[in-house]
């Protein structure tokens, strides 16, 4: 999360080994966000942060094909391959509707 410095507007930077935001302009500090260092110093919370941004940001990664969804229509869906069983198994092809994000698996 970026801060900017309420007094001369400049970007507040973390202090190393403290949940401090410090502007090195003017010398302004302030506590960051409670949550934000519980996430950063317990594994728990840490857990729960990944899992956030992998919810958050796995639809921008994923390459999508032109395969229509069989529950809206929509020509374009998410694609990824997943190894089901064992290696020797050709991997399954999934798919996520990009419309209404039906997901639903290949069959060949
Ligand atoms: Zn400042
Ligand atoms: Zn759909």
């Amino acid at each position: 999360m970026i801060k900017f410095c309420p007094k001369c507007g400049n970007l507040l930077k973390p202090e190393k080994n403290s949940n401090k935001l410090v502007c090195k302009v003017c010398g302004y500090f302030e506590f960051s966000d409670t949550k934000i260092s519980l996430a950063i110093t317990t594994s728990k919370q840490k857990k729960s942060k990944e899992i956030m941004i992998d919810e958050g940001e796995k639809d921008h990664r994923m390459p999508t094909a032109e395969v229509p969804c069989p529950k809206c229509g929509n020509e374009l869906a998410y694609w990824w391959l997943v190894q089901t069983r064992r290696a020797d198994e050709p991997p399954t092809t999934f798919y996520r509707c990009t419309k209404c994000g039906h997901t639903w698996r290949d069959y060949r």
